[in-house]
């Protein structure tokens, strides 16, 4: 048995026509799936009854059990999934008041970057999420709309580091994308990094034209290095050119992601200093206040602090944005409902309104 989101449109199409089946019915079981999530194969009413049986032997849909399950009141929510090996990842569904949908999805379990504000990192990477697994916390996250909701975006900035693990993401953006996936356009994907420059070249060398958000949290390489270790081995530079590159194969403007730590990063000279790194690029800084990990040493900016950082850089012509914060009483910052997760985590769907 396998995971049928696992396979390639192609390797499925293969399997079909193996089976003694025309190819079309790929995007016909690939309709169900994404339009009836739950549904299983012995249900798919248009698919011939002996096509059905077949596909339940050989494929399964569904591998993941949702075991932790909270609402905050600002209509977020969040998923604690475990895995088929025992494995927790995390999944947040975010709204806003302009009736955007966004699924927040995690590539990998655990982290191996060890940015030291980060809840994901604190333990390490366990293993990389299948193609299957990171398509089935959208589905996840898709049954948890109303009726006349639906997902319009896509954030990659759950656990793990995408750009670690970019086939299998790419495989699942696939039929994210697909007209007869879930039809989310690629400009309304986000795919944020910590900066790795050869995956950001490749991301760019495959054409399509998703968002990139790079992680820079510091605007020289002294500082980066210390909030970023992995920073030590690859430096500013070469990620600045590798996200130039994506720009220019893209034509997308890169967004620079600053996540503002009190008396760490946010002071008035890191703010000129990240204006002159970037005055002139085509880039937006989104200026993203730490949100509170239990056990770190780190603080979150006065208001006051960020509001004086965002003017800085747009003194400078440095084109910038605040992230409001969602799903602060949900523990949304990505890692931090598994790390919290004890012997009541494994209880059947609990609804937790904050
Ligand atoms: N590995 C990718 C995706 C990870 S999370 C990356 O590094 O971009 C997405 C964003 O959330 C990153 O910018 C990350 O630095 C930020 N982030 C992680 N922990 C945070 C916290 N406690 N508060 C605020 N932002 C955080």
């Amino acid at each position: 048995m396998k995971h049928l989101l696992d396979l390639r449109t192609s390797d499925f199409k293969e399997w079909l026509t193996r089976h003694g089946q025309p190819c079309f019915r790929a995007g016909q079981v690939g309709h169900w799936v994404c339009n009836a999530p739950g549904v299983p194969f012995e249900q798919m009413s248009d698919i011939p009854k002996v096509l059905r049986n077949l596909l339940a032997k050989d494929f399964f849909i569904w591998s993941m059990e949702t075991v932790a399950h909270r609402t905050s009141a600002d209509g977020t929510e969040k998923l604690l999934l475990k895995t088929s090996d025992g494995e927790h990842i995390e999944c947040v569904l975010l709204r806003d008041d302009k009736g955007n949908r966004t699924a927040c999805i995690s590539t990998q379990v655990g982290c191996a970057m060890g940015c030291v504000f980060c809840a994901s990192g604190l333990d390490g990477l366990i293993r990389n999420l299948t193609a299957g697994e990171i398509f089935e916390e959208l589905l996840q996250l898709r049954r948890l709309l109303g009726p006349d909701e639906r997902l319009s975006h896509i954030v990659v900035m759950g656990m793990g580091e995408p750009l670690a693990n970019l086939e299998r993401l790419l495989q699942a953006l696939h039929w994210a994308t697909r007209r007869d996936g879930l039809k989310i356009s690629a400009r309304r994907v986000t795919i944020s990094t910590v900066g790795v420059p050869a995956g950001i070249r490749r991301l760019a060398d495959r054409g399509a034209p998703y968002h990139l958000a790079v992680s820079l949290h510091a605007p020289n390489d002294e500082l980066r290095s210390r909030i970023v270790p992995t920073n030590e081995k690859v430096g500013l530079r070469a990620i600045l050119e590798a996200a130039e590159y994506y720009f220019e194969k893209t034509g997308r403007r890169v967004t620079y992601e600053y996540v503002l730590l009190a008396d760490v990063n946010d002071r008035s000279h890191h703010a000129a200093a990240l204006a002159e790194l970037l005055r002139g690029r085509n880039a937006l800084v989104n200026l993203i206040p730490f949100n509170p990990i239990q056990g770190l040493p780190y603080r979150t900016p006065h208001r006051g602090d960020v509001r004086r950082f965002a003017a800085i850089l747009d003194g400078a012509g440095v084109q910038v944005t605040i992230r409001h914060r969602k799903g602060d009483s949900i523990d949304a910052a990505c890692g931090q409902l598994r790390r919290l997760r004890g012997p009541t985590a494994d209880r059947p769907v609990a609804q937790e309104t904050a």
